[in-house]
Parts: structure tokens; sequence; C-alpha cells
């Protein structure tokens, strides 16, 4: 399949994984563009961080940082071509729960975000990004959400949404009430938390992929995210579930966000692969859940 990437459309292997919610860098001062573009030591460590990848059978990464966050396109393409590793960028803008969204985000109505986003699919993005916060969504997430919404239906493009432990059906319920195609939503960080397994379940059976996708973190074993994984299996849901570390090479930030980030964007094809064939997850199914799943979601669901 042909993915939006920041190189430009790229034919994706269809027997080679990707990894759907990553960060290379966060800089919250880009909010109120104080940041200078990353220097040439972070994209050496970001290309050291990716350059392994393809030997462990990843072939794209999703960077999951909206524009004000850090996020830098020429700074992308670089690290992709220097690693070898295709990236898919975002668009979109982030939640409120630790610092207010960027101003011109705040600023924007609905149909001003709408065309903000769709400019940045055409400059080169493959997802939008949104967001909710802990419990409670704020305005301008809202709008993000709606506008999220009608730029995918405009684009094709897919949409990762993050949720910080719960309102992932609530997303998806307005998703729905918004006439997206729930295939091309992915609710991240589902479970990272201390949410039941049945909102995961409720998610996927509406439609929507579930983001397992704090794997690594040292807020949950391995063993915590394998038996959720064997809880969809059991009740034939698999082809929802998408596999992420949401990893970060560099992060300035929130102190609330900087004491839980994590670097080894290796840990998943290594250490919790290893860890999940032990636990009695097949191959196969490993394949679906980081090959067939993602690049299912990433397709786009209509010619733009
Ligand atoms: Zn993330």
């Amino acid at each position: 399949m042909l993915a939006r990437t920041v190189l430009g459309s790229v034919e994706l292997d269809p027997a080679r994984a990707v990894l759907p919610h990553e960060h290379l860098v966060i800089d919250y001062n880009q909010k109120e563009g104080r940041a200078s573009p990353p220097l040439k030591e972070t994209e050496d460590a970001c290309v050291e961080a990716l350059q392994e990848l393809p030997s462990l059978g990843i072939q794209a990464i999703v960077d999951c940082t909206p524009p004000g966050y850090g996020r830098d396109l020429a700074f992308l393409r670089q690290v992709s071509s220097r690693s070898g590793v295709h990236i898919i960028a975002s668009t979109g803008t982030f939640c409120e729960q630790w610092s207010p969204q960027p101003s011109w985000a705040q600023k924007a109505s609905v149909q001003e975000l709408v065309d903000a986003f769709t400019a940045e699919i055409d400059r080169g993005c493959g997802v939008i990004k949104v967001a909710t916060s802990h419990g409670t969504a704020s305005d301008n997430e809202i709008k993000a959400l709606k506008a999220a919404a009608l730029t995918h239906r405009g684009t094709g493009v897919p949409i990762v949404s993050h949720t910080t432990g719960s309102l992932g059906l609530e997303q998806v319920l307005m998703y729905e009430e918004l006439g997206v195609e729930l295939s091309k939503v992915l609710i991240s960080h589902v479970c990272a938390d201390e949410e039941p397994i049945d909102y995961a379940l409720a998610i996927a059976r509406r439609g929507a992929y579930v983001g397992l996708d704090r794997i690594g973190h040292a807020s949950h074993p391995d063993k915590h995210w394998i038996s959720i994984i064997q809880r969809f299996l059991d009740e034939g849901l698999e082809n929802k579930v998408l596999l992420s570390h949401d990893s970060v090479q560099t992060f300035a930030g929130p102190d609330a966000i900087a004491g839980h980030t994590f670097r080894n964007i290796r840990h998943l094809p290594t250490t919790f692969h290893k860890n999940a064939t032990c636990a009695g997850i097949t191959e196969n199914t490993l394949r679906q859940l980081t090959v067939h799943n993602p690049l299912r979601w990433l397709e786009p669901n209509r010619v733009s």
C-alpha cells in the first residue's frame, strides 16, 4: 500500500512491521515559536535509535508529535533518509492537560483547523493527531477532534487520538457521529493507566483500533500487555490491536510528562517479542498485530 511519508508517497512492504505511535523529538518551546531546529547531535541520536529497526523487521514509524510540540518536517526527512526507516508525520494538535494548545490552534475555528490540517497533509503529513485530557475534554480539544473528523473525511488520512485513562469510547462515538470510518481511528494509550479490559474491548467492538502503545514503560511490565492481547485473542478481536512504545528520543516540556518518557524503540521487536512468544502468543499473531493491523489502519480510505 502507498503511505504518505515525510519523503513522499512510498509503497510499504506488506510483510514488514510499522510502529504506529512513537516520537523522535518533543519540544514544547515550539508552541510559542521559541524552539530552534534540532541540533546535529539530536539528529545523530535519532538516526542511531532508528537504524537498527530495519534489521529487526520494522520498515516505518509514525511520529505522533503534532506541529507546535517540536515537530520539524525537514528534520524528520533527514532522519528518515539517513536511517532507512520510513517516517509518517502528524498534523493536528494535543491535549491541554499539561499545557494549553498553541495559540493559533486555540484561536482557530473548526474550519480554520481543518484548513490548517489539510494544508499540512499536502506538505507531507500522513496522520492527524488529536487528544483529550484525563477524564475531561476542553473546548479546544473537542474543537480539534471535530476538525480531525472533517479533515479525515476530506482526505482519507487516518486519525491517532490520544487518551489519558479514559474517554476513548466517548471519542469513538463522537467520530462515528461525525461520519468518520472507525477503521481509520487509533485510540492511543488504552490500558496504560488503570482502565478495565472491558473498556478496551468496547472500543475495538465499535470498530476502532486499540493502541497498546506504551509497551516497555516502567508503569507496566510486558505481562500486563500480553494478558490484554490474550483476552483480545479469546474474543476474536486481535485484528483491532496495535502495538507501539510511545518512545521519545529528546524531550523538553512539562515535568509531569518528562518523568514518564521512555527511549528504547527496540524493546518491542526484541525483549517484548521474546516474552510474548514464551507466553504462547504465536508468530502469526504478532505479525498480525505489528504488520497487517498498522498497514490496514494507515491505508487511506479514499484517494485525495
Ligand atoms: Zn505519544
